[in-house]
């Protein structure tokens, strides 16, 4: 599994000392505050596990399985696995996932959160935000590093549902992402 990483982008250690300063911050913001966060899975789990022991607050959490890409290509729309949503009436809520790429992701939870859910406040929280040619519409409250338009796995981030285990983000080589295309 490590032999098909091209590169390191973010070893462990630096994402927790990362996580280390959003999380200090997110629990200043959201200090008296009834929390919930959506997190968005399968893509954030390590993420969310990792940030939410550092936020010293009484949160809730619901997590959404949506999906929205195949391979390395986003399929430009997102499908949601799931019917019902947590009750977040009158909370604040934090939505949290691996990575901002083209922000539909984001973009159509937040919308349906707006629309269905009486939350009192919607804010978003990513680990990763691409840079994009384009500067993406939808942006995030919170962001943790800011990467150049590659396809990187681990920490959560899968290819084709491979090496979300990984505890480091990094970038595939391009021979790994043909052996296991699919
Ligand atoms: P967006 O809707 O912003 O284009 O894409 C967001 C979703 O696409 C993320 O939640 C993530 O699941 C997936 N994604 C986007 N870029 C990458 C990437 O570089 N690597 C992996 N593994 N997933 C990505
Ligand atoms: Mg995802």
């Amino acid at each position: 599994m490590q032999s098909d990483i091209d590169r390191i982008l973010y070893h462990e250690t630096t994402i927790l000392s990362r996580l280390d300063e959003m999380a200090h911050t997110i629990a200043k913001d959201y200090e008296d505050k009834e929390l919930t966060v959506v997190s968005i899975l399968n893509g954030s789990f390590i993420f969310m596990a990792d940030l939410l022991r550092r936020i010293p607050l009484p949160l809730q959490i619901d997590s959404w399985s949506v999906s929205s890409y195949h391979g390395t290509k986003s399929k430009g729309h997102i499908e949601f696995r799931q019917n019902s949503i947590a009750d977040v009436i009158g909370r604040h809520v934090l939505i949290l996932d691996d990575i901002l790429d083209s922000g539909l992701t984001l973009r159509a939870i937040k919308d349906r959160l707006e629309a269905e859910s009486g939350a009192a406040s919607i804010r978003s929280c990513v680990l990763l935000r691409k840079k994009l040619q384009c500067e993406a519409a939808t942006v995030a409250d919170y962001i943790g590093f800011e990467i150049p338009d590659e396809f990187v796995v681990g920490y959560g981030l899968d290819y084709n549902e491979r090496y979300r285990n990984l505890p480091y983000i990094g970038v595939l080589k391009e021979e790994a992402i043909r052996r296991h295309a699919r």
